[in-house]
């Protein structure tokens, strides 16, 4: 199985590594295995430190202040990581793209995913759909994909928390 990077996969995948960073090579490995990613090489601590500033960088351009800053930070990480789209078949279940050489190690690899990814998402659904959570004390970053384009929330749980909390600012309850 392959993450599809036109779908949500690849940026779903980028904020969860960013919210709950990777601990060691192996929390790497077991992380990129859950998401469905198909590893051709070991997981080294190599990879690791370069996916933690990788991580960084995303979220450079989560917080970026505008459009055009958001999209030049964006070009910076596809710059460093991807190489010209190619067809592959190398799991034997289906042609895809990829977007690095063959055989890359798997820090590289992800940082290809993880840009070309956020870039399909942002260009495909809109530049405005990545952001952090409204709840103060939360601030999980997220890609937006819904429907509407208009999250909020990092999750129910927090909406439903920031709702409440409204609601008794509005009443005067504590
Ligand atoms: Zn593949
Ligand atoms: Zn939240």
């Amino acid at each position: 199985m392959h993450l599809n990077p036109y779908g949500a996969d690849a940026v779903d995948l980028a904020a969860s590594l960013a919210n709950h960073r990777p601990t060691d090579a192996a929390d790497l490995a077991e992380r990129c295995r859950t998401a469905g990613l198909l590893l051709e090489h070991p997981v080294l601590d190599g990879d690791l430190v370069k996916v933690l500033a990788v991580l960084d960088a995303w979220e450079g351009v989560v917080d970026a202040p505008d459009e055009a800053i958001r999209a030049a930070r964006l070009n910076a990480m596809l710059a460093a990581s991807t190489a010209h789209p190619r067809l592959t078949d190398h799991g034997g279940d289906g042609w895809h793209l990829h977007y690095r050489e063959e055989g890359t190690a798997v820090g590289l690899m992800l940082s290809a995913l993880i840009a070309t990814g956020t870039a399909l998402h942002l260009v495909g659904r809109g530049m405005h759909r990545l952001g952090r959570c409204a709840v103060a004390e939360c601030r999980t970053a997220f890609a937006d994909t819904s429907r509407t384009g208009r999250q909020r929330y990092c999750s129910q749980r927090c909406a439903n928390r920031d709702a409440v909390r409204r609601h008794r600012q509005r009443t005067g309850a504590s």
